[in-house]
């Protein structure tokens, strides 16, 4: 078995966290994460002395990357636009590809852009691209069509693309694996709930449906993102305030979700406030769970039938008074947990729902780092073939 390491790299404008994990047996031999990057003052200038820091960080953690001899570097990629449906080598005109999509995704790939030059000068091992959009790229054109004129849509690539995609793929794989039934044959939906939060119908193993859109702030309420919203409202702030569009993307990107209703985006502290009766707390929660449900409503009545609903990511691998809240009033539609599996605190996939409940409702640590190591591996393995 090939147990050389591979370097995942998630590159963003400011930080870059690497990891350097086996595909095959999901061994962690090092990772961390190089912060404030070209902030004033500042050490580390750009992503070249991130990658510096980085390798000062490994031979302190006695990691020799000649020694464990690198297979190769698998990058995180937020958005793929229209072109990138795969796991991609990453050579001169896909990375000029990668950034002719920066106006798509102007806070998240020129990040990405530094790291790929940064590390493709360093380490001259194969490198892999992983796009967060690539899962999606299946949407349906009904459901990734924005309802706005065709030929505009069509000349600046704007439609509804997904994010967080290798989460969604790795949960909706795992989740078959729990459950013990095929892929193919199974209705899911996934709910991931970290910082940003996301969630996917998805049938066969393809995804029909998905709440991100164009870009990650479409959708269900998150940390600081305030997601689904009447577009109508830029008018109004821009009419009434004098908001420009940059403030406006900036108070929904960043001042909004449940730090915009409670004053903190922290899902744990949100429980501790709303349980010692704060309003704001109590309200975030509430909107939260409301949009929640909502989606869980529509994917259901696009799948039809549904067979697993996963809950991934910090929210949702670790709140149970979360999970209860989102299935509460559901049990005509076949939701129910049991409430003793729902609380016991686990590191490790498991279904919460009774025994022989028309749908399994499960619990699923996700693990990007390791599915963009695996895609990688099996990108290169397939051209080795
Ligand atoms: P990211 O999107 O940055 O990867 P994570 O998946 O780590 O984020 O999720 C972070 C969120 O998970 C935070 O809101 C955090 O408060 C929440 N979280 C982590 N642990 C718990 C817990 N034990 N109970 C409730 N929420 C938690």
């Amino acid at each position: 078995m090939n147990e050389a390491p591979v370097l995942v790299l998630n590159a963003g404008s400011s930080s870059l966290k690497y990891q350097l994990v086996v595909p095959e047996t999901a061994e962690v031999q090092a990772k961390g994460i190089i912060e404030r990057i070209g902030e004033q003052g500042s050490p580390i200038a750009d992503h070249d002395a991130a990658l510096q820091a980085m390798q000062d960080q490994l031979v302190a953690a006695d990691v020799d990357l000649d020694a464990v001899g690198l297979r190769a570097v698998g990058h995180r990629v937020v958005h793929g636009g229209p072109e990138f449906s795969d796991p991609t080598i990453i050579d001169d005109d896909v990375l000029a590809e990668i950034k002719d999509l920066i106006p798509l995704a102007p806070l998240h790939n020129p990040g990405a852009v530094s790291g790929i030059e940064a590390a493709r000068a360093e380490f001259d091992v194969p490198h892999v691209a992983i796009f967060d959009t690539a899962f999606f790229s299946t949407l349906p054109l009904a459901a990734a069509t924005y309802a706005i004129p065709r030929d505009l849509a069509q000349k600046y690539r704007i439609r509804r693309y997904g994010f967080h995609g290798t989460s969604h793929q790795f949960i909706s794989r795992a989740a078959a694996e729990l459950v013990g039934r095929d892929l193919g044959e199974l209705n899911q939906i996934v709910l991931h709930l970290g910082n940003g939060c996301s969630a996917s119908a998805v049938r066969g193993g393809v995804a029909v449906e998905t709440s991100m859109g164009l870009t990650p702030l479409q959708g269900l309420v998150m940390g600081t993102r305030s997601g689904d919203i009447d577009p109508g409202l830029h008018t109004f702030l821009h009419n009434e305030l004098g908001m420009s569009i940059g403030d406006i993307d900036t108070l929904l990107n960043k001042q909004s979700g449940l730090k915009g209703l409670s004053g903190v985006n922290d899902f744990r502290e949100l429980e501790q406030r709303r349980a010692a009766g704060d309003e704001g707390a109590q309200l975030a929660f509430e909107v939260y769970v409301h949009r929640l449900k909502h989606y869980v409503g529509a994917y259901l009545a696009l799948l039809g039938r549904l067979d697993v609903l996963s809950f991934t990511a910090g929210v949702g691998e670790n709140s149970p008074a979360l999970r209860a809240a989102v299935i509460e009033g559901l049990d005509g539609l076949g939701f129910g947990v049991d409430s003793e599996l729902n609380g016991e605190r686990s590191t490790v996939a498991r279904v919460i729902s009774p025994d022989r409940a028309p749908i399994a409702i499960a619990v699923i640590p996700t693990n990007e780092e390791l599915a963009i190591a695996r895609e990688t591996a099996e990108l290169l393995e397939s051209r080795s073939d």
